[in-house]
């Protein structure tokens, strides 16, 4: 045991399952705050063998609720807090920009508040995103690289961000940005381009003759594995000093890219043809269409061009990826292959 408290928002999400083992088997004291649904689901928390589930506490409430996020807090007194917790869906931040605001940035204000006001030793670190650079024009980005959003979600954070930066300026706390490029497992939320194309292909593999329906195929993102993210984040809060970094993989693919590879893990070529919405992919061996486009997918203003310089979290923190592309689309594609469920 080393005596350490770690407080996760967002815990029930992609980024927990195995992520959080590791700092239990660190010997940390991991609590967790989950909102109340209906069939008090815990998500991906329940995905995680036993011995570790039970060794979380569950503190159930909504990042929105100011004096709930007080009273755990300041319970708690976490030495380390990961806010994670956010409506984190690009697409449909464009839909529910309120309720994106309201948790985005009225959450890490509640958090960010609880910890000067009743936690000021619990380092933070704080959930930012590449979605902060827009659609940048320069590449590689790295942590100087100008922000322009281009989305409710993406302004959310940006708030998030500065809050962070403002905070630990002002009142000399521990408070860390985490510029995280797009980051993917076994478990990310099936609406995410990667986990829905990794499912369908898998889907595909086991009969499913129903093509793939996506939108922008030629969007560039740099794409990592969240395991590698999740430890970045804790490496973050090892530093005696608090400061923003990226992590990123380096690589820029294309969703097209990302869908050859996924169909290449199950052994398949994909003939592209036309161009934009007519644009379709064909199973070179049958000359079947499996994958086709429709505006439904599509956002009302892209962010891509994405490829994040991790530098500065290699030289301080000594990081870098394990896992890169080819891989984590194969560790998708088999994961999904390997569930009971079409
Ligand atoms: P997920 O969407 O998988 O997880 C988000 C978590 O936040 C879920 O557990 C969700 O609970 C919880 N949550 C949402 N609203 C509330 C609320 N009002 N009160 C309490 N909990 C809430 O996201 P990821 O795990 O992928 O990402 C984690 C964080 O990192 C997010 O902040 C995301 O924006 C950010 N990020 C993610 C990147 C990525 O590529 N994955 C890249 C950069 C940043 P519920 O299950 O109930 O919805
Ligand atoms: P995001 O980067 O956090 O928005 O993650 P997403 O997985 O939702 O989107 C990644 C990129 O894929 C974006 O540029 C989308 O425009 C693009 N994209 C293309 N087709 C789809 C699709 O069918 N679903 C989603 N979610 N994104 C798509």
């Amino acid at each position: 045991m080393n005596n350490k408290k770690a407080l996760i928002t967002g815990i029930s999400g992609q980024e927990t399952s195995d992520s959080w083992l590791k700092l239990v088997n660190k010997g940390y004291e991991v609590h967790g705050v989950i909102r109340r649904n209906s069939q008090m689901s815990k998500g991906t928390v329940e995905l995680l063998p036993e011995q570790y589930r039970d060794k979380i506490t569950i503190h159930f409430g909504d990042v929105t609720d100011a004096p709930f996020i007080e009273e755990t807090v300041k319970k708690i007194a976490p030495d380390e807090l990961y806010h994670l917790a956010a409506q984190s869906f690009v697409g449909y931040s464009f839909k529910n920009p309120s309720a994106t605001y309201d948790v985005n940035i009225g959450g890490t204000l509640n958090v960010a508040n609880a910890v000067k006001d009743h936690s000021p030793n619990t380092k933070l670190y704080f959930a930012a995103t590449s979605e902060l650079y827009g659609q940048p024009e320069t590449t590689p980005q790295n942590e100087d690289t100008v922000f322009r959003p281009r989305s409710p979600y993406a302004i959310s954070k940006l708030a998030g961000y500065w809050t962070v930066k403002v905070y630990r300026e002002s009142y000399k706390l521990f408070m860390c940005n985490g510029i995280l490029f797009n980051h993917e497992s076994e478990v990310r939320g099936p609406e995410f381009v990667t986990r829905k194309i990794a499912m369908k292909v898998a889907a595909m593999a086991k009969g499913d003759d129903t093509p793939l329906v996506v939108g922008n195929l030629d969007a560039r993102k740099d794409w990592g594995y969240a395991e590698d993210y999740v430890y970045g984040m804790w490496l973050m809060l090892q530093q005696k000093e608090a400061s923003d970094y990226v992590l990123s993989t380096g690589e820029m693919h294309t969703v097209r890219d990302f869908i050859n590879e996924a169909f290449e893990s199950i052994n398949k070529k994909i003939d592209w043809k036309g161009k934009a919405l007519n644009e379709t992919g064909i199973d070179k061996e049958n000359n079947r269409i499996v994958v086709k486009v429709s505006p439904e997918f599509y956002r009302p203003l892209e962010s891509d061009n994405y490829m994040g310089d991790y530098s500065k979290a290699k030289r301080i923190l000594g990081w870098k990826p394990k896992v890169l592309f080819k891989d984590l689309v194969k560790k998708m594609v088999m994961s999904d292959l390997n569930t009971e469920k079409f």
